[in-house]
């Protein structure tokens, strides 16, 4: 490892999970250099791979994906069609479209009219494993020219004004900032001291794969018991929750641990004949205070965790690597405005909170007890309506994010539609390069004579699109966020204070 004067970073990140690559390769596409340091010697890991690794991707988290021209290739290469588990959800009639504390919605009875600012592009979920987002990921981190040291696991981070210096087992590295992407356990985190509040377990989780005696002794599927929950996918794959305050999860799984919990979930006389695979997890749900302390930040597992019923830890955390990049990159660049690093928090804090709630749901709905049998049996009643399904897709997918910007028109502070303009370029295709888009359906000279003051940072694009919701013009930050939109001729003064708004004063000070 360098010595800490040799060279200074502009950003270091700790882990190269997900969240941790994602954020790598925003923050170099936007100009930064980074170093991640990994603790892990090596990337692979059984528990990457399938059945264990198979990860749900939610709609934010496909939008991002396909504005970084990743989708393509993660789509490519990800195996998440071909589990055991993924083939019993394929073979039912109906279509499912998720679940809530594993009580499916259907795309039948999804009403998408319900969401009138969006126009079709990615929608719904697909599923990747583990292995594949990351190597995927890594790839491009590494094309872009990030540098990626691995067993190099960071122990403490002593801060200065203007730098921190970062020390592993055998050495030290220096950056500007540090963002903290190590998971959950987040040395980071608890180095600087930033507080991890929330609730406790009330389970322990197991994930599974075994032989069994006999593997028509359960039925596949998912069951709740009087004793907790299990799913099934023959012919040894088992996932199953069992109540006890998540003890077992500070011990190693051992096979007749396992077996014991089966046949106490299930009720029925399992027996495994051997362990193949096996990991624990829990519904403690926690978050951290804040997400950034000085020239420290977190981003992902290391900012949030939640059971991972329902999916939805992995996509929370790269969106917190798709808000995060780019501002740090301006904060770092010297162009963003004073405030803009404080809006990641404020943005995306209150969204954590809100993924925490609804695992937190999840788990009172699934307690073996009578009270939430009974409240089961009415989330199924209304889960199997139109009124239900749309709504929890609504959630479960991500469709209902939406970033409070201070503007009420609707498409402020969301994710910008799939405008396509005449020669079929979509905005997602716009943003691949990371900066900002200024859409002009209009064609006015002004408004491209305003953007050529942001050149570098905003991207004006002109051309009538199909549907355009009545607007004329748009501002987009590079997260595919809308951050101003005008319904007539825009006003240039309002397009100007939102561009300084978001990208910082111009190049010139005159912006008419
Ligand atoms: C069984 C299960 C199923 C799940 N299913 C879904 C799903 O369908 N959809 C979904 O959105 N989410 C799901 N999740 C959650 C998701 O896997 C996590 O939220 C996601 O992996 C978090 O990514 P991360 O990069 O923040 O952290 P991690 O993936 O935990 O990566 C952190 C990295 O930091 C490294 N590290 C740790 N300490 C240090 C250190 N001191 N220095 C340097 N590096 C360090 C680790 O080795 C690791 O590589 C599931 C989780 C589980 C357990």
């Amino acid at each position: 490892m360098q010595s800490p004067d040799t060279a200074l970073y502009d950003v270091i990140i700790a882990g190269a999970g997900p969240v941790g690559l994602f954020l790598a390769c925003e923050l170099r596409l936007a100009g930064s250099s980074v170093l991640v340091l990994e603790k892990a010697p090596e990337p692979h890991s059984p528990l990457k791979g399938l059945p264990f690794g198979l990860r749900g991707l939610s709609v934010p988290t496909i939008e991002s994906l396909d504005r970084r021209d990743l989708l393509n290739e993660l789509t490519r290469r990800a195996v998440g069609r071909d589990t055991p588990a993924a083939a019993h959800w394929m073979q039912q009639q109906r279509r499912p479209g998720g679940h809530f504390a594993g009580i499916q919605f259907f795309h039948d009875q999804i009403d998408s009219t319900r969401w009138p600012y969006r126009l079709p592009g990615p929608i719904g979920s697909i599923a990747a494993d583990m292995a594949s987002i990351e190597a995927v990921l890594a790839i491009r981190a590494e094309t872009l020219g990030v540098e990626i040291r691995r067993g190099c696991g960071v122990q403490s981070l002593p801060q200065s004004d203007d730098s921190v210096t970062v020390e592993t087992a055998d050495g030290m590295a220096r950056g500007r900032w540090l963002v903290g992407c190590d998971g959950g356990r987040s040395t980071v985190r608890k180095a600087a001291g930033i507080g991890f509040v929330g609730t406790d377990p009330e389970f322990t989780g197991y994930s599974v794969q075994a032989e069994l005696a006999d593997p028509a002794a359960l039925e596949p599927g998912r069951h709740y018991t009087a004793s907790g929950m299990y799913t099934y996918a023959a012919p040894g794959t088992i996932a199953m929750v069992d109540f006890d305050g998540g003890m077992a999860h500070r011990t190693e799984p051992k096979r007749d641990q396992i077996e014991v919990v089966l046949r106490k979930v299930s009720g029925l006389d399992v027996t495994l004949t051997s362990l193949l695979l096996a990991t624990t997890w829990t519904d403690r749900a926690c978050q951290a205070t804040g997400y950034r302390k000085g020239r420290v930040l977190l981003a992902g597992d290391a900012a949030h965790i939640h059971s991972p019923l329902g999916g939805q830890g992995l996509n929370l955390g790269l969106g917190d690597a798709m808000n995060l990049g780019w501002k740090l990159a301006a904060t770092i660049r010297g162009d963003a405005p004073a405030d803009l690093l404080d809006t990641f928090s404020a943005e995306r804090h209150p969204v954590g909170a809100q993924i925490l709630d609804w695992s937190r749901a999840q788990v009172a709905l699934m307690r073996p007890s009578r009270s939430s049998r009974a409240l089961e049996a009415i989330i199924r009643d209304l889960i199997d309506t139109r009124d239900g399904a749309t709504y929890f897709a609504e959630r479960v997918w991500g469709i209902s994010l939406r970033y409070d910007l201070g503007d009420t028109h609707p498409l402020v502070g969301r994710s910008v539609p799939e405008f396509t303009f005449a020669d079929g370029t979509r905005p997602a295709e716009l943003l691949r390069t990371g900066q900002g888009l200024l859409l002009d359906f209009d064609v006015r000279p002004s408004l491209k004579a305003l953007a050529r003051r942001w050149t570098g940072r905003i991207n004006y694009v002109a051309g009538d699109a199909g549907n355009r919701f009545g607007v004329t013009a748009l501002l987009v930050r590079p997260d595919g966020i809308v951050a101003w939109v005008s319904e007539q001729a825009p006003h240039l003064d309002d397009a100007a204070r939102a561009a300084m708004r978001w990208f910082g004063a111009p190049e010139a000070s005159d912006c008419r």
